[in-house]
């Protein structure tokens, strides 16, 4: 029988929990796919898989949210106010803790993808990385410094202000906090409600220079503020054909030369800083692993 400890992960979705079971190194051994229901299906459900593997050495989750991080907080690792029907305030850490006896590592979905692509993806090697994805809603996860960024409770990236001309985008915004937030006017359901179709099915050149005016301007606050090594885009609307490169171009033209530093001087050094990932749509069961590894004193 191997000694070798394995790892538990999953990437907790609201339409499906991916689960995982890994080595150390993150090679694969078992995988499942749960479909999100109610939270005490769901999590039975994740239960039973991970007691298959018996030799668990710890779990990590990585979360649709908003969830409690804060170390010490009575509804840490409770998934907070969500409009996700039934999971509001659900405690994903204990059930799973008391089912399983194992320590369990819990992160918000988009930290988790920031860490696969960090650990094993187009972030490796690197020190500060940041991951944002564009679906049908916005988010980042970032590593700084070989940690993950969490403060006050994580970054909300999705909800900050980007210019918005009206005379060329009429479109109110979709955030029904701030209306024309990035996520808002970016968003794949910003793009859905603005142009009465889903993402995937506008071809209009217009409509993909707009999305990457918005991102451009996303990736130079990310510039700006965090000063990451690399910026890699993820999320289904960001695998549209040509739009990475149009958000590129359209970052050169914003920096305007500032910083006199690679990555904003040399076009083709732009290609190296702004990214796909690396894993595809592994990111983010690849960094709940990890979670699970790091959680582990
Ligand atoms: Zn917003």
């Amino acid at each position: 029988m191997s000694t070798t400890p394995l790892y538990g992960g999953i990437e907790a979705g609201g339409t499906k929990w991916v689960c995982a079971v890994a080595d150390a190194h993150g090679h694969v051994v078992a995988t499942g796919v749960i479909p999100t229901t109610t939270p005490r299906t769901t999590i039975a459900a994740a239960v039973r898989f991970f007691r298959d593997h018996r030799t668990l050495a710890a779990i990590g989750v990585g979360s649709f949210g908003p969830v409690d991080l804060r170390a010490g907080s009575p509804t840490y690792g409770h998934i907070m106010a969500t409009p996700k029907p039934g999971w509001a305030h659900t405690d994903v850490v204990s059930p799973l803790r008391t089912a399983l006896h194992v320590p369990v590592g819990l992160d918000t979905d988009v930290n988790a993808a920031a860490l696969g692509e960090w650990r094993r993806g187009a972030g490796q090697g690197l020190e500060t990385v940041a991951y944002m994805t564009v679906g049908t809603g916005i988010g980042l996860g970032t590593v700084a410094n070989g940690r993950l960024l969490h403060g006050l409770l994580h970054p909300e990236f999705g909800h900050i202000r980007v210019p918005h001309d009206r005379s060329r985008d009429v479109f109110a915004g979709s955030c029904p906090f701030h209306g024309d937030c990035l996520e808002g006017l970016a968003s794949g359901e910003a793009m859905r409600r603005r142009w009465g179709q889903r993402p995937e099915n506008l071809d209009e050149p217009a409509v993909w220079e707009l999305e990457a005016e918005y991102l451009a301007h996303a990736v130079m606050n990310l510039t700006y503020t965090l000063s990451p090594e690399r910026i890699i885009i993820g999320g289904g609307v960001a695998k549209r054909a040509g739009l990475m490169a149009r958000i590129r171009a359209r970052a050169f033209d914003l920096a305007a030369g500032y910083p006199a530093i690679p990555a904003l001087t040399d076009r083709s050094a732009m290609d190296d800083y702004v990214v796909g990932p690396s894993l595809g749509d592994h990111s983010g069961i690849t960094g709940a692993i990890e979670l699970g590894v790091r959680c582990l004193p």
